[in-house]
């Protein structure tokens, strides 16, 4: 998608990936395949084009390292060390004054009892490490399932965190660029079902100004201390008027791809013209849409393709359980 909206705009898009099925290769000017951890293939490929990006934050920190004397790699190297791991992101979080859920690290049996006894039940018990659409980790309603979730995830550094009653949950997408002019596009509502986004409308009906307010200014927050250029992505509980950070995300977000469809200008061409210093695009939604996620293996191409409203983006993946294989948005 980010490939997509460059080659609009004139851009050419090379990809470095770990797989040699990557989908982004059927709509780029080329592919690399190699490990993040090969630093000299990285090294090739940084010298054959102008900026690096990346699309999922899981790229090791020292991928981005390998490439940085070569070639300027935007998000910065902070926003992905920040978001890769859930307790230094909470803590980045908290640091701003930025309200997170109560929470604490969890590297033993001994950490789980203890958690459990300050902060009670229920709770969450997540990896911090390489966590995402609810793998990795474990509610607990009682003290009684600890030993459960302990066989479960035991053994890796996890973070447990209280249950937060929300009413509902929104994400922010916001955009900054190389000469730190920020924008952000309308306040997201979010459902997801077992831990996935399931459906996602734009903007969230209600919002308030205060709503508005608190999720722009604590994303601005986030923008400037990290010194970040592109698009992040900041998902939140809401309660009440109060909004708490759940995660962020240093790169385009699900919760924003909507924004091909129904906003000015897409998040993916935002993060292209922001790595590149281009000036942004607006970020106005003219008319509200609802989008889908298709997941799994039942996801079904043709239905979505009947109905002559549908917007349909299909990924050209090979479809798995709880896999995303694409996702419809249906504006107006
Ligand atoms: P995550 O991977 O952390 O975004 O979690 C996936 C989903 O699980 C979230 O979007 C929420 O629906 C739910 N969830 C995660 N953490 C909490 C929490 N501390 N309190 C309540 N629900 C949560």
């Amino acid at each position: 998608m980010l490939a997509m909206a460059g080659a609009r705009i004139g851009l050419k898009s090379k990809i470095y990936s770990d797989v040699a099925d990557a989908p982004a290769a059927d709509v780029a000017a080329g592919l690399t395949v190699g490990a993040y951890t090969d630093r000299d293939a990285l090294a090739r490929f940084a010298a054959e084009v102008d900026v690096v990006t990346y699309e999922f934050e899981n790229v090791p920190v020292t991928a981005a390292d390998a490439v940085a004397p070569i070639v300027p790699v935007f998000p910065p190297r902070a926003a992905l060390a920040a978001t890769q791991d859930r307790l230094i992101e909470k803590q980045t979080l908290a640091g701003l004054g930025i309200p997170v859920a109560p929470h604490r690290a969890v590297d033993s049996a001994d950490d789980l009892r203890m958690a459990i006894e300050v902060l009670g039940t229920p709770l969450i018990l997540k990896t911090r490490r390489f966590g995402y659409d609810g793998k990795g980790q474990a509610v607990l309603r009682t003290p009684a399932e600890a030993e459960e979730a302990w066989a479960l995830l035991g053994g890796r550094p996890l973070i447990y965190e209280g249950f937060v009653p929300f009413d509902r949950e929104l994400s922010i997408i916001a955009v900054r660029g190389r000469d730190g002019t920020v924008l952000c596009y309308p306040l997201v509502e979010n459902e997801h079902r077992e831990g996935m986004l399931h459906r996602s409308v734009a903007p969230a009906p209600n919002l308030t100004a205060e709503l508005t307010r608190q999720a722009s200014s604590y994303a601005e927050r986030v923008l400037a201390t990290l010194d970040y250029v592109g698009v992040l992505a900041i998902e939140w509980f809401q309660v009440g008027d109060r909004l708490l950070a759940n995660e962020m995300a240093p790169r385009v977000h699900n919760s924003g791809h909507w924004t091909t469809d129904a906003a000015v200008t897409s998040q993916f061409e935002n993060h292209v013209r922001a790595v590149l210093g281009l000036p942004l695009g607006a970020c106005a939604v003219p008319r509200p849409c609802v989008m889908h996620n298709l997941i799994g293996v039942d996801a079904d191409f043709a239905r979505r393709l009947a109905d002559p409203h549908a917007k349909l983006h299909w990924y050209g993946k090979e479809p798995k359980a709880r896999r995303k294989v694409g996702h419809v948005t249906v504006v107006g």
